[in-house]
């Protein structure tokens, strides 16, 4: 059975003049998001991107940001002012 992802929600961005093609995006993403292409990464499968952070922490040319997104709240979690609280 074939899985099913909502597309075009990754914050992952490319800044493609601060990218020196050095690879390492293509390295560390463990979901093949990108190649590259006359020296410069492109992303290639973005509705991979699992927004894990590992190409932009090791892009060493800033070219890469993805956002910290907030974690949704679940049905049982509580804020620190909702305790004990009916
Ligand atoms: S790690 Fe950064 S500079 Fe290197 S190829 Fe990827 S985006 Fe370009
Ligand atoms: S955030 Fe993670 S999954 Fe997304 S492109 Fe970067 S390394 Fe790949």
């Amino acid at each position: 059975m074939k899985h099913l992802y909502i597309s075009g929600v990754s914050t992952l961005k490319l800044t493609a003049e601060k990218c020196t093609g050095c690879g390492r995006c293509v390295d560390v993403c463990p979901h093949g998001v990108f190649d590259i292409h006359d020296h410069r990464a492109q992303i290639i499968a973005l509705d991979s991107c699992m927004e894990c952070g590992a190409c932009s922490q090791n892009c060493s040319f800033g070219a890469l940001s993805v956002k910290k997104r907030r974690r949704m709240r679940g049905r049982n979690d509580q804020r620190p002012d909702d305790q004990g609280r009916p």
